[in-house]
Parts: C-alpha cells; sequence; structure tokens
C-alpha cells in the first residue's frame, strides 16, 4: 500500500493528505501503532501535539515512565550514599541537588523524543505537528502553528491518552498545588510535600522526595498503599517508607485544603475519625488520570463515551467505523505497555495479520518505588475470594545470596498456585530487581507454563532469579533455602 503511495506521491498526485492510517497522538500506543502500520505497508500520518520532537513518544517519555524513572535512579544513589562505607567506599560530604537530577531526567526524555522522531524517518510516517480532531467521514483536522490541514484515513487510531486528575478541593496551579507534571522537573527541593494518593505515582515520587530530603507526608483514602497490590507487599513498602521517615496515613480522608502563597494547610480525617491537620510547601495531587476525551471530535465521528473513556468493542473499534481507540483513552489499565500492545493489535487487526487482541490477563505491573513492586495475575485476596483451590508460597530475599551481596534484603517473591493444575495464578515480587524479574512470570504464564517447571528450569547461581525458583518451590513445599 505505502509503495503505491509512494510512487503516487512522486508523480505529484494529490495524495499527500490521503492516508492508509491516521494516528491521533505520539505515546506509547499511537508511535507503535504508526510503526506496525509502516512494517506492514501502510502510508501512515501521525498527529501530536506537542512541538515536535518534544511531543513524540507522549507523556510516557516526556514527563512521565522515562523521566519519573530517571528521577528514582536518581534517588537510588541519594539513598545509597549513605551506606557507602559499608561497602569499603569512602567519599568525601554527599549534597544532594535535586535541580541537577531533574535537569538530567529532561534530558533523557528528549533522546526519547528525538529517538522516536528517527523512527517515524525511518519507518516513512509523516510526523505532523498539531492538535486532531476527527471531522467524520474518516477525516481527521489538524490544528497546527501553520494553519490548518485536512488528512484524509481508511483507518484512524485514537491515542490520544490522559492527563492528571486534580480534586474539586484542591485544583492544580503549578505552583503550590502540583501534578506529576510538576513533580517530574522540580526546579527546588520544597523543604515538605504532601502527597494524596499512594497509587504508583504518589508512592514514586515520595520516594524521590524523601530519597533528596523534603519531608513527605501521603495520605491516602484507601486502607492499603499501593491498592491495587498483594497486601503482603504493600505493608513491605509502607514500613520500609516509614523507617526511611516518610508519614504515611492510610484510611484517611482530605476533608479541606488552604491554599495559601507560601504553604498549603491540608484537614485530613483518620481512619480514627480524628481531624488532623498537616501543613506543607507543596502538595502533589496523585489520585488517577484522566482520558483525553474533549476537543477531539468525538461527537463529529459519531465515536461514544462512557465513564470518561472512549466505548471499544473486542477489537478496540469504536462505536464509528474503522475508528480505533487504544491505551488510556480506552480503557484501563493505564500503563504504557498495554498501550503498545494494543496499537500493535489494532494495526494487526485492520491489515488482517497477528496474533490477536491483548492477553489483558498477563498484564505486568509495577511501581519503581525501592523496595519494588512487580506482579502479575490475582492477588491472593483476588484468589480466595474466587473461591480458587490455592497454595501460596514465598521466598524472602535475606535467604537469597545475591540480594545479600548487594545489601537489599527487604522483601519476598510470592508465588499463588493453582493446587489442580499447578497453574500461576498470580506472581508478586518487592524488592530488588523486581520490575526486571517479573517478566519471567510473564513469558511463564504466557507459555502456560506449571509452578513445577518455573522451578525445573535452571536459574543461574548466585542471581536474583533464584528467588523465583525457590518461590515455586515453597508453592510446592519443598523450598531448599528457608
Ligand atoms: P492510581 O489510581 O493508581 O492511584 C490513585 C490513588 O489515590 C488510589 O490509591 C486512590 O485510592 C487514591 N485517592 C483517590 N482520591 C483520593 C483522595 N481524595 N484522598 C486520598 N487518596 C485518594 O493513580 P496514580 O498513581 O495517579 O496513577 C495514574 C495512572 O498512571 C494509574 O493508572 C497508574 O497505573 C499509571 N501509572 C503507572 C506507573 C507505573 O506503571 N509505574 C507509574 C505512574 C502512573
Amino acid at each position: 500500500m505505502r509503495a503505491l503511495w509512494n510512487q503516487r506521491k512522486i508523480r505529484g498526485d494529490d495524495v499527500a493528505d490521503n492516508f492508509d492510517l491516521i494516528v491521533i497522538g505520539a505515546g506509547p500506543g499511537g508511535y507503535v501503532a504508526a510503526i506496525r502500520g509502516a512494517q506492514l505497508g501502510m502510508s501512515v500520518a501521525c498527529v501530536e501535539v506537542g512541538d515536535a520532537p518534544g511531543g513524540l513518544g507522549g507523556v510516557c517519555n516526556n514527563t512521565g515512565c522515562i523521566p519519573t524513572k530517571a528521577m528514582l535512579e536518581s534517588a537510588k544513589y541519594a539513598k545509597k550514599a549513605g551506606s557507602l562505607k559499608d561497602f569499603g567506599v569512602n567519599v568525601g560530604e554527599v549534597t544532594l541537588d535535586i535541580a541537577v537530577a531533574s535537569k538530567r531526567a529532561s534530558s533523557v526524555a528528549s533522546q526519547g523524543a528525538k529517538g522516536v522522531a528517527f523512527l517515524f524517518k525511518k519507518n516513512k510516517i509523516e510526523s505532523i505537528t498539531g492538535w486532531g480532531r476527527l471531522a467524520g467521514g474518516g477525516k481527521v483536522e489538524v490544528e497546527g502553528k501553520d494553519g490548518k490541514r485536512t488528512l484524509t484515513g481508511k483507518n484512524i487510531i485514537i491515542a490520544t491518552g490522559s492527563r492528571p486528575r486534580d480534586l474539586p478541593i484542591l485544583k492544580f496551579d503549578g505552583k503550590r498545588v502540583w501534578s506529576s507534571d510538576q513533580a517530574v522537573f522540580p526546579k527546588e527541593l520544597p523543604a515538605s510535600i504532601g502527597i494524596i494518593g499512594a497509587g504508583a505515582i504518589g508512592m514514586e515520587f515520595a520516594d524521590v522526595y524523601n530519597a533528596f530530603g523534603s519531608k513527605v507526608t501521603v495520605i491516602e483514602a484507601l486502607e492499603q498503599v499501593l491498592p491495587l497490590e498483594d497486601a503482603d507487599c504493600s505493608s513491605v513498602v509502607e514500613k520500609s517508607y516509614r523507617k526511611r521517615g516518610i508519614d504515611i496515613m492510610t484510611g484517611a480522608r482530605l476533608e479541606k485544603a488552604d491554599v495559601g502563597s507560601k504553604n498549603v494547610k491540608l484537614h485530613v480525617k483518620g481512619k480514627d475519625g480524628k481531624m488532623q491537620e498537616v501543613t506543607v510547601d507543596v502538595v502533589l495531587v496523585a489520585v488517577g488520570r484522566a482520558p483525553i476525551i474533549d476537543d477531539i471530535g468525538l461527537d463529529k465521528a459519531g465515536v461514544k463515551t462512557e465513564r470518561g473513556a472512549i466505548v471499544v468493542d473486542d477489537s478496540l473499534q469504536t462505536t464509528a467505523k474503522n475508528v480505533y481507540a487504544v491505551g488510556d483513552v480506552a480503557k484501563p489499565p493505564l500503563l504504557a505497555h498495554k498501550a503498545s500492545h494494543e496499537g500493535i493489535a489494532v494495526v494487526e487487526h485492520i491489515a488482517g495479520v497477528g496474533h490477536g487482541m491483548v492477553d489483558y490477563d498477563n498484564i505486568p505491573n509495577v511501581t519503581y518505588c525501592h523496595p519494588e513492586v512487580a506482579s502479575v495475575g490475582l492477588t491472593e485476596k483476588a484468589a480466595k475470594e474466587k473461591g480458587l483451590d490455592i497454595e501460596v508460597g514465598s521466598f524472602p530475599w535475606s535467604a537469597n545470596g545475591r540480594a545479600r551481596t548487594s545489601g537489599e534484603t527487604e522483601g519476598f517473591v510470592k508465588i499463588i498456585r493453582d493446587r489442580k493444575y499447578s497453574e500461576i495464578l498470580g506472581a508478586h515480587i518487592v524488592g530488588p530487581s523486581a520490575s526486571e524479574l517479573i517478566a519471567e512470570f510473564v513469558v511463564g504464564r504466557h507459555l502456560e507454563s506449571t509452578v513445577e517447571e518455573m522451578e525445573k528450569a535452571i536459574h543461574p547461581h548466585p542471581t536474583l532469579s533464584e528467588a523465583i525458583a525457590e518461590a515455586a518451590l515453597a508453592a510446592l513445599g519443598r523450598v531448599i533455602h528457608m
């Protein structure tokens, strides 16, 4: 398809604005879909509002996953600096500079955006800067700096992502009331920060600001931090955070907030029903993200929404024919890797090739705080609530040689197995390199491996991965190193 399009373009035919595929949004859902489309021979345009290359890669690359992980990397060193002497390394006085960490995070993000620009060029994808709106009948109007342009596409993918959500009593102002957009690139360190919400965003920034020296208070409405994770993992993180001096209030309700010119007074109702006042320099509101569905022409194209997100069928097609939606704008979980897989799946579906839709039951979840938390499948509580016949095995990092060499012995690997078929129903890791190790369980579950097979596969010694085999043995009642 693209070859034909290129030939016609070279001949000077009026095809410059006609595409096989138009993608709106160049985040991990959109740009990956665009590349897969080009690989499959489609002529592709990708519309992104952020200035190229700044906006390429979306929130994930520019203000989300990537710069946050760069900040967490700085936090890791900041935290470790104090214990280097235990490793026989004596350094002079350690000083921390969050502004330098922020500058580095920003440059890592710019590299990523340039990488996407390179991939677009390599794949001959037309990268169009501007705000895209559906206009119905396969048309997309792009409003850019140089005026308006109307594109026509045989297929359209909406991948507009999401933006931070604030609270009616605490609106973002970018000064005293931050969203993650401000928290990720701080100009200076606030002496104190209140964080509303102990999901991935809240817990990751609590780690960063504590490591650099802010007084951190986390306020979470539900009963545990990281409420979606297995309760045992959450309690390891909570204990670790408290040890580091982070104040954590769970089961707490933010009743009122007074935003002043110098600080913010948070009025919080605790678990015990008592009111408490927390005064902080700044407050980060991390209570979730909202899909971007406004002003993108959904009504004109007949694309329906429900509870703030675009309605899609099993093929991720919206209520309008040949208009698809992927990533945060479509349905949860709001994760970059889920968005990319949806992008690929949709394009392959359009082209009539590929492996089918996304396996929503096997999406890993990772929070990159220290200790890291990673999981896939059911929590122990969810497995019990489903009435499944389970056996749970866990193996602590304190019994793993490699973890001891690095001095990172908090946490464990936990497996929930189905007693009859020994299926891996759920796997939960809290501790060193959890974010990397979880992939072994994802592959294991994808290949429908039994817990016995996870253990039978020889893991190198001494490695962190041995804890996976030991947790498998624990779930089978024959753990060795405990
Ligand atoms: P989240 O939904 O994961 O967590 C928000 C938390 O705020 C919840 O625990 C909720 O109970 C709490 N909350 C809501 N209203 C509250 C209130 N008034 N007072 C106190 N607590 C309140 O949202 P998030 O952490 O903002 O992240 C947004 C999305 O981005 C999520 O879907 C998340 O998975 C994704 N994300 C993922 C990663 C990662 O994979 N590492 C990192 C960042 C963000």
